[in-house]
């Protein structure tokens, strides 16, 4: 550990992600002594986002340093699309002077967030796991790591998706397969000639851009797979996510998945000529608002990863991270105050939660990916082949009255398809839609 060797603090932190970093700075801005522990030597190595990081959450921790974080690229330009198995349909937009998130690397990144920390007063305890927490009279009151017990009148739980800890000490179950998306993602050296203008950025700017991908993995059982590209410096990143309980249904491998994402004639050019500079896999927790854990109990709290708090719709994680761990920051601060440390006091957490984007978008969302599942072969192949065959109507100039194809797209649309799948598609998309808005 370094800089205190004292083994009592006020808050204990277990996890050096940002929801741990915002929980610890929060804390130790209120003058209150607390510990960040993370198990790696330098914190993010072990960790992976797509990615971006979203930077109104950015900013609110830390309002005056966020523009010295090691940002690669601001992502200005998003485009989402529709893959058959040689065409794309595209949805783009572009946001040059107000970009809401930036590309990261997390070794870079989430060191930078300790550094910020440690600034403010905050012990850091690299290289340190935690085994198991010490429980005494009902209450959580400190960590065994494995050299030896630290205490705190409150430990923060910020160890990511697997938080071995909360399921060890019966706060939270094993995340169930159907819950679970496993992403496998790789990182492309390209220069940076090269990506501006394969993704059409203005030179010499740090301008980015990110691609989303649904369909194009040519397989006729295609699992729910979400690709995604994103532009760093001098490299890109593509990957995708696939359900686990899907890739066991269809025997999948995440690997070969990819490939066929990278083999796709629209996205090979994208990556062409690239150098394979990193592979990495990860968990996303994707059960939601119906699988949350238990949030607090007497003397800890979830933020985070540990906590569930994924948004997979919008790639959303770290905003709801930084967010958690600031309310459970204010939280501990609350019950130091009064000295009660009590699930009832920490309740508070729950409440904050409540009242912010954090548990109302998880709520209105909770059937979302449920309804979507359901629709997988809609999604994958059926929607994204009739998008492109109405825009090669609708741009083909095929000298062919346009009334009469429209009339036998329209008819194929519904002779495809059975009606009863048309409405159950409709159903799908309309309930997820109010359930949203609601
Ligand atoms: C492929 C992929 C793409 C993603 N893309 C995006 C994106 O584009 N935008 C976005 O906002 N989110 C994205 N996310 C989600 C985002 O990465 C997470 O939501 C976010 O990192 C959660 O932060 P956290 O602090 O809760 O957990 P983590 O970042 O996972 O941090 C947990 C920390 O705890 C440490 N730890 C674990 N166990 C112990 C222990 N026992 N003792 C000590 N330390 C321990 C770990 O080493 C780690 O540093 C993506 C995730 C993945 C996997």
């Amino acid at each position: 550990m370094e800089e205190n060797k004292s083994q009592k603090f006020d808050a204990i932190i277990v996890g050096a992600g940002p929801a741990g970093v915002a929980a610890a700075v929060t804390i130790a801005r209120g003058g209150a002594r607390v510990l960040l522990v993370e198990r790696s030597e330098f914190a993010g190595t072990k960790n992976m986002i797509g990615g971006a990081v979203f930077l109104t959450a950015l900013k609110d921790i830390f309002p005056n340093s966020w523009e010295q974080a090691p940002i690669e690229r601001y992502i200005n330009k998003h485009t989402w699309s529709l893959l058959t198995d040689n065409s794309s349909v595209d949805i783009s937009c572009d946001f040059p002077y107000n970009p809401k998130s930036a590309s990261i690397f997390r070794s870079k990144f989430d060191s930078w967030l300790v550094d910020e920390a440690k600034k403010e007063g905050v012990y850091f305890a690299p290289s340190t796991l935690v085994k198991r927490l010490i429980k005494k009279n009902g209450y959580f009151c400190g960590v065994e790591t494995e050299l030896e017990e630290i205490f705190a009148d409150v430990i923060i739980l910020a160890d990511g998706v697997n938080s071995l800890l909360a399921r060890q000490h019966g706060l939270r179950y094993d995340y169930e397969t159907k819950d679970t998306v496993l992403s496998v993602k790789e990182t492309i050296k390209l220069s940076k000639e090269i990506i501006e203008e394969r993704f059409n950025i203005e030179k010499g700017t740090k301008n980015g851009a990110a691609r989303n991908f649904l369909g194009g993995l040519r397989l006729e059982n295609a699992p729910f797979a979400l690709g995604f590209m994103y532009t760093y410096a001098d490299s890109v990143s593509i990957g995708l996510g696939v359900n686990l309980e899907d890739l066991n249904r269809y025997g999948l491998n995440p690997s070969d998945l990819l490939e066929r994402l990278k083999e796709h004639p629209i996205v090979k050019p994208l990556i062409q000529d690239g150098e394979m500079l990193e592979y990495s896999a990860h968990l996303i927790p994707e059960g939601g608002f119906k699988k949350l854990p238990k949030l607090c109990a007497n003397g800890v709290i979830l933020v985070g990863d540990a906590a569930g708090f994924i948004n997979a719709i919008h790639f959303e994680g770290t905003n709801f991270a930084f967010a958690s761990g600031k309310y459970a920051g204010e939280t501990v601060l609350a019950a130091l105050k009064i000295k009660d440390y009590s699930k009832k006091t920490l309740k508070l957490y729950e409440k904050k939660l409540k009242q912010s984007f954090v548990l109302k978008d998880l709520k209105s969302y909770k059937d979302v990916m449920e309804n979507l599942y359901s629709r997988i072969e809609s999604l994958m192949n059926y929607y994204p082949k009739k998008a492109s065959e109405f825009f090669k109507i609708f741009t083909g100039a095929n000298c062919k009255p346009k009334r009469d194809e429209f009339r036998n797209f329209i008819v194929h649309f519904i002779k495809d398809r059975s009606l009863r799948e048309l409405l159950k598609d409709a159903w799908a998309f309309i309930s997820s839609v109010f359930g949203v808005l609601k």
